[in-house]
């Protein structure tokens, strides 16, 4: 992938981790009654603990997504997005395309799906 696409890859990354946070922070906010109005004071409280804490009202599957989304995140800061975790060859950028979190090649994956890392 060129550098252009990794970048526009990351981009998108950081995008759909912060909606998967944004509906976290949803659902935390309606679980919660902190506050007069129904949101809760996160001034005091670190970015990271209330990350971790909104996480917790991530479904499974919300957070399946997000570890795939930061495993890319650190496979860009490696450098080795884009590249077959198993093959080590270079995933076809359509499917990082459509799938910007994938960690195997098209071949690879099914063999994945069928036989276990
Ligand atoms: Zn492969």
């Amino acid at each position: 992938m060129t550098p252009e696409q990794i970048a526009q890859a990351r981009q998108r990354l950081l995008q759909m981790r912060q909606e998967l946070l944004d509906e976290a922070a949803h659902a935390y906010a309606e679980s919660q009654s902190l506050g007069k109005d129904g949101v809760p004071d996160i001034g005091d409280m670190s970015s990271n603990s209330y990350n971790q804490e909104v996480l917790i009202n991530l479904s499974n599957a919300q957070r399946r997504a997000a570890n795939d989304i930061d495993a890319a995140l650190e496979r860009i800061a490696a450098g080795v997005y884009g590249i077959c975790a198993r093959c080590e060859e270079e995933i076809a950028p359509r499917r990082m395309e459509v799938r910007p979190f994938s960690r195997y090649c098209v071949d690879c994956k099914t063999d994945v799906e069928k036989y276990g890392e």
